[in-house]
């Protein structure tokens, strides 16, 4: 298998069409054979329930090339049991979660050449979705629904080093309590684009959104979980008491790598916006950037600083990061089941 000729280095964050996606229908009350196509282009009906009522819900995850040159992908299951939870949620039929992890290994098998190697920073980005093809105009869910996986090279989040970023305090919601806010929906991020550009014009780089109830917890931003590390050194990981968080696998991933592999103690639980001051480092985390640092969160025109304002990442963030991107390249013995490696001819 020769390798596509990409300067791997110069990747960016974007959509880049490889030579294959697989595409599975569902169609009364079954869903299909399913296979790989080269058609990257979706027909739909001007009626499809997706565009009226946008029953839709995605995934996230990566493919890797590890030291030994192998192809690899991150607890895939976990996607697979994230995105059945999805669809349940919006009344979509799940999508077995064994033939996900199959359509996974078989998309990113058949995409092999475009699998960044090793030692690039750049990885392979897998994304499922599916949506509502089949007719509505009543609101109801529809009958017929696709799921597809599209794959797409993408560069190291960070380049040039990883900068701590400020983010601000949002006056928007992103969740109702016992909302959707847990599950992976596209509809989540529709109404967060509005607060995202007006956090952007005002040189923030994400919005952190507290529990809408009581504004007083604080739950996530647009699209990564939040960790802090208190000045005992301990991880402390935001709960959300109303079910508005979404199950970060990055997040998981991490309190069992502080727990088990670094013998950290890890305190989950709510956490009030006012206790974060006491904090001394905080990070995001979420599949595409692993950590990303966060040097300050400026919420009206209080600001807290993390890890002393210092230009760079906190040393425990950095241990975190480091230990779980080691399992991921192959470099850090990964525990049982957390590594699906990809047969390649
Ligand atoms: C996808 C996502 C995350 C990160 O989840 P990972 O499984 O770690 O990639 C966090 N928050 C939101 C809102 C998300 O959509």
């Amino acid at each position: 298998m020769e390798k596509k000729d990409i300067d791997w280095g110069e990747l960016t964050f974007s959509y880049q069409p490889c030579d294959y996606s697989y595409v599975c229908d569902y169609e009364n009350g079954a869903w299909g054979e399913g296979g790989l196509t080269a058609d990257h282009t979706v027909t739909l009906s001007e009626c499809a329930g997706i565009l009226h009522y946008c029953q839709e819900c995605f995934e996230g995850l990566k493919a890797y090339t590890t030291e030994d040159g192998s192809i690899v992908c991150f607890r895939p299951d976990l996607n697979a049991r994230r995105m059945a939870d999805s669809a349940e949620r919006l009344v979509m039929p799940p999508f077995p979660e064994d033939r996900f992890v199959d359509a996974v290994r078989q998309v990113v098998a058949a995409n092999a050449a475009w699998v960044p190697p090793f030692g690039s920073g750049a990885t392979l980005y897998v994304r499922p979705v599916m949506f509502a093809t089949g007719e509505v105009i009543g609101v109801r869910p529809a009958d017929r629904y696709q799921f597809r996986i599209l794959v797409t090279p993408v560069g190291p989040y960070f380049k040039g080093g990883v900068k701590p970023i400020t983010i601000c305090v949002s006056e928007y919601d992103r969740a109702a309590p016992h909302g959707t806010g847990n599950i992976k929906a596209g509809l989540n991020y529709a109404m967060s684009l509005y607060p995202y550009e007006k956090a952007h014009e005002r040189g923030f780089s994400e919005n952190l959104y507290l529990d809408s109830a009581t504004r007083t917890y604080v739950e996530e931003t647009g699209g990564a979980n939040v960790l802090f590390v208190d000045g005992e050194g301990r991880l402390v990981v935001p709960q959300s008491a109303t079910d508005s968080i979404l199950p970060s696998i990055t997040r998981r991933s991490l309190v069992s790598v502080a727990r088990d592999m670094l013998g950290m103690e890890v305190v989950e639980r709510p956490v009030r916006f006012d206790e974060v001051d006491g904090f001394v480092e905080c990070g995001l985390c979420g599949t595409a950037a692993v950590i990303s640092p966060v040097g300050r969160i400026v919420a009206g025109d209080h600001e807290v600083v993390f890890n002393g304002g210092a230009d760079e990442m906190g040393p425990v963030m950095t241990r975190l990061r480091d230990t779980l991107t080691g399992i991921q390249a192959g470099t850090v013995e990964a525990p049982e089941g957390w590594i699906v490696r990809i047969p390649v001819e």
